[in-house]
């Protein structure tokens, strides 16, 4: 019998304490779901979880990475520090929230002080480049693993966005969709939305297929091989998108299992069709020579560690995603859309026979 996957466990042995939030979450993203005080806002099932502790609720994600699961074995100690921080932050672009604290709970094989020293450097510069402080947390002797939780606000101000972009923003905002939202959800696309995403694909899975395999031809310059290596080392959350994002976009997520996993998460919570155009997936620019198709189209479409948003918006607001785009320098491309019904479906002739579900850790 196949093993279950991490979503089943999530679902089968973690969902006790609530009814229905995962898959299917019911809860709506205006403030207006705070229905009790102790109440979960926002609970398993989405990127992170949202707590009305005060009138700014109180977001919180967790992320664990473990040696020779997460990053090869040998990497370097700084990259270790910048991955870490990279994917935990993704979660909260992924809410449309800002982070402010974390903990981060350490397991150490030994006390090499040498690798502590240029973990802990580059660790304290990327709380300042991101403006959150480490509060506390665990060190243990163990299989080298890092796993930060993340603490932060909802950011309904969109303060995370320059004054500049955000009185623009103001000036379209009064005709968008939802004035109130707090955060972004899983579970809010509609038919007649767009899919979005912003960057591009593939460089996730090529970096780390670079970095594991020595005879790997990507037929590619150095420039680009760096380029695909620093952005596996150090992926860059997308923290303003997100913030934009706030009451324009029907629904978020950031990739961080593969493009289909991740669209069908989105699909199933919002019990919507989602229909991909592989033609207009725009794969990553170091990727264009590459000619093991077949393989480019797999990490494409399932590879993990992508840290994107993939993003729904009503097609009446194609313009203002594009302003956005504009005014953040962040590419993003409209790659399909929702209809009635359910799952993902992918069009484009070159693409249909690689329906792939994503990254799976059991
Ligand atoms: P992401 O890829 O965005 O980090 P995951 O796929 O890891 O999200 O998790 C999906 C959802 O399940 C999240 O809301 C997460 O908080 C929740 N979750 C994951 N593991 C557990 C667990 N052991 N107990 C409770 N909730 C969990
Ligand atoms: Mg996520």
């Amino acid at each position: 019998m196949a093993s279950p996957s991490e979503f089943d466990i999530i679902q089968r042995y973690f969902s006790f304490s609530q009814d229905n939030t995962f898959p299917s979450a019911s809860v709506s993203s205006s403030a207006q779901s705070i229905d009790s005080e102790s109440q979960a806002i926002v609970a398993i099932g989405d990127d992170a979880a949202v707590l009305p502790v005060s009138e700014n609720p109180l977001v919180i994600a967790t992320d664990t990475l473990i040696e020779g699961v997460h990053f090869p074995y040998g990497f370097a100690a700084e990259a270790v520090a910048s991955r870490a921080m990279g994917v935990n932050l993704s979660d909260f672009a992924a809410m449309g929230a800002k982070p402010r604290w974390l903990t981060m709970a350490l397991s150490l094989p030994n006390a090499d002080a040498e690798w502590l020293e240029k973990f802990s450097r580059q660790f304290e510069q990327q709380c300042k480049q991101y403006q959150v402080q480490l509060i506390g947390g665990d060190t243990t002797k163990g299989p080298l693993s890092i796993s930060l939780t993340v603490l932060g606000e909802t950011d309904s101000g969109q303060s995370q966005l320059s004054d500049s972009v955000r009185s623009q923003l103001a000036a379209i905002r009064p005709n968008l969709l939802d004035d109130k939202a707090i955060c972004l959800r899983r579970n809010g696309a509609k038919a007649g939305d767009d899919i979005w995403l912003s960057g591009s694909l593939g460089k996730g899975a090529a970096a780390l297929a670079l970095i594991s395999a020595d005879d790997i031809d990507l037929h590619c310059s150095e420039a680009d091989k760096t380029q695909l290596i620093n952005s596996f080392n150090a992926p860059q959350p997308r923290l303003t998108l997100g913030a934009a994002l706030l009451g324009l976009a029907n629904s978020a997520i950031d990739i961080s299992d593969g493009l289909m996993a991740d669209a069908k998460h989105i699909a199933d919570q919002s019990q919507v069709k989602i229909i991909i155009d592989g033609e207009a997936l725009p794969i990553n620019a170091a990727l264009k020579n590459y000619s093991n198709q077949a393989q480019l189209q797999e990490w494409v479409l399932a590879g993990g560690d992508e840290y994107e948003l993939l993003f729904t918006v009503p097609a009446a607001y194609r313009s203002v995603v594009q302003s956005i785009v504009e005014w953040l320098a962040v590419d993003c491309t409209n790659i399909g859309s929702v209809e009635a019904g359910r799952g993902v479906t992918l069009v484009g002739e070159a693409w249909q026979a690689n329906n792939k579900s994503g990254y799976t850790h059991f």
